[in-house]
């Protein structure tokens, strides 16, 4: 099956508000890739709830932030097939079929939850959901037939384990699912306001509907290079975090001027902070108050999501036929 533009597949895991780091990782790429590809992009709440399970009364209020901050964004639902997950069950019954062709070495290889073992106890989420997380990944992708994936480099790795698992589907079945191509994206890593990787978890976020107030606040507290302990010190901006958010939203102008303010000590941390709250809020402000009017009329909201939840089915249940058909179930 051909489609006039390529298929692209991807998505975001329901865990919360979306943060900065999400729209620099992957919602800005999202919305530049929108004119050239056919997009399926899903709030991934049962992805969202292999670790928030005990957190499931907030999942609904989750998707609908994700999807209202799309759409504010500029994700636009008239071209982009935006749903929400669980809203597509047929992606569970292909996660079966895939589940049961799936050896489980192939999953104890995977990097990502080698590493994440120790944590996983800690949080009470070392569960069979997040360790089979991959094949449900490989479901989310091979039922809507995307063919092409947009990762960073370094998860070009766990692409090639969903198109393991759909080329043995392939094989065994003989069904058609198309082996998804990476799409290689520019996903810059934002460090949380204390430098972490930014994440709810850590308190450490700047969401994407972040207020003005909050937002000044949050970036006051942020820590500064070390060397810089008085306003007549001189800094250096590269052992800052406050500058590596102003390379992410500043202009080039108000980027020299940190640095030239920073290494003379022409400016203080004070001013360097008030420009980039200034920056980020103004980067910001339009969006936040789309998503505002959005969640505000909740009916307008709920029909976006249903038409796309529904288009998005219809495509899943074709796919889901063809495959029982050709495995004789
Ligand atoms: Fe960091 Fe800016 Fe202070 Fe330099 S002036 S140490 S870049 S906050």
């Amino acid at each position: 099956m051909s489609f006039q533009k390529p298929r692209l597949m991807t998505g975001t895991r329901a865990t919360g508000e979306l943060h900065i780091g999400h729209y620099f990782g992957t919602i800005k790429n999202w919305i530049a890739m929108q004119p050239d590809y056919e997009c399926f992009i899903g709030s991934m709440d049962w992805h969202g709830m292999t670790t928030a399970y005990k957190e499931s009364r907030s999942v609904k209020e989750w998707n609908r932030g994700v999807i209202a901050n799309l759409i504010a964004w500029g994700i636009d639902p008239e071209k982009t097939t935006l749903f929400i997950q669980s809203r597509v069950p047929e992606v569970l019954e292909l996660s079966m079929i895939f589940a049961n062709l799936t050896p489980m070495g192939w999953l104890e290889r995977v990097p990502t939850w080698k590493d994440a073992i120790e944590e996983a106890k800690a949080s009470d989420t070392h569960n069979l959901g997040r360790f089979s997380y991959p094949v449900l990944q490989a479901a989310d992708i091979a039922i809507f037939r995307g063919e092409k994936v947009p990762v960073g480099a370094d998860q070009v790795a766990h692409l090639e384990l969903s198109r393991e698992i759909i080329r043995r589907t392939n094989s065994l079945y003989k069904t058609r699912i198309p082996e998804p191509q990476p799409v290689l994206t520019e996903t810059p890593v934002v460090p949380g306001l204390d430098g972490r990787k930014m994440s709810k978890s850590y308190g450490n976020a700047i969401s994407l509907n972040e207020e003005s107030t909050t937002l000044s606040k949050k970036i006051r507290g942020m820590p500064t290079d070390p060397a810089r302990m008085r306003r007549e010190d001189v800094g250096n901006p590269a052992n800052c975090n406050v500058f590596s958010y102003h390379k992410l939203v500043s202009s080039e102008e108000d980027k020299t001027w940190v640095v030239k303010g920073c290494t003379t000590a022409g400016i203080g941390c004070g001013d360097c902070k008030g420009r980039l709250a200034e920056n980020l809020n103004k980067l910001l402000e339009e969006p936040r108050n789309r998503q505002k009017d959005l969640l505000n009329n909740p009916k307008l909201l709920d029909s976006i999501i249903a038409a796309g939840c529904e288009k998005a089915s219809l495509e899943a249940r074709k796919t889901l036929v063809e495959v029982k058909e050709k495995m004789g179930i």
